[in-house]
């Protein structure tokens, strides 16, 4: 949860601003996004005719794994952020704000906080490339016996001959006649 309180901003008259500012913030953003350390950003919140516009910029080190080696490795990421938040109580009035249509419209709690979590969760969440790599040219895993290639070149027993194919090899190193 990354709440902040927009009571005072909802006062305020169309057009008051202010900042949010993350710094090395730790957060989980739920089990399927992994975030391997603090977030930072800066969120600039303005009091719109409706509810509050958040624009900003949030950058987030993710943890991935590697499409061909499977080894784990973090990306920072860096995710904009515009979107108005509605109010769901009038915040001079306390009676719920009744919204047309506006079913997926993102709100602003009964507290009056917003939590910038889901929201930060989804735009994060669309960063994830299809085939995510550690690095451009990962060479990815041994066909034979799995090893990641990365270490170097390596041998293995397959590269020798199968040893219960012997007599069949044996066979057919027998001269003709
Ligand atoms: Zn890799
Ligand atoms: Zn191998």
């Amino acid at each position: 949860m990354i709440a902040v309180n927009v009571a005072g901003l909802l006062h305020d008259g169309p057009g008051a601003t202010r900042e949010v500012r993350l710094r090395d913030h730790y957060a989980a953003l739920g089990p399927d996004l992994e975030v391997a350390g603090p977030m930072d950003g800066l969120l600039r919140l303005q009091r719109t005719n409706r509810g509050i516009l958040v624009r900003g910029s949030v950058t987030a080190p993710l943890r991935r794994t590697c499409a061909r080696c499977l080894e784990p490795y973090v990306e920072d990421v860096a995710v904009t952020i515009e979107e108005e938040f509605l109010p769901t109580l009038d915040p001079e009035t306390g009676i719920p704000v009744a919204i047309d249509d506006e079913d997926q419209a993102l709100r602003i709690d009964d507290h009056h906080e917003i939590d910038f979590a889901p929201l930060l969760h989804d735009e994060l969440s669309l960063t994830e490339p299809m085939h995510p790599l550690c690095r451009p040219d990962c060479p990815g895993l041994c066909a034979v016996c799995g090893a990641p290639l990365a270490n170097g070149l390596h041998l293995h027993e397959a590269d020798e001959p199968d040893p219960r194919l012997a007599p069949l090899a044996r066979l057919l190193e027998q001269p003709k006649d």
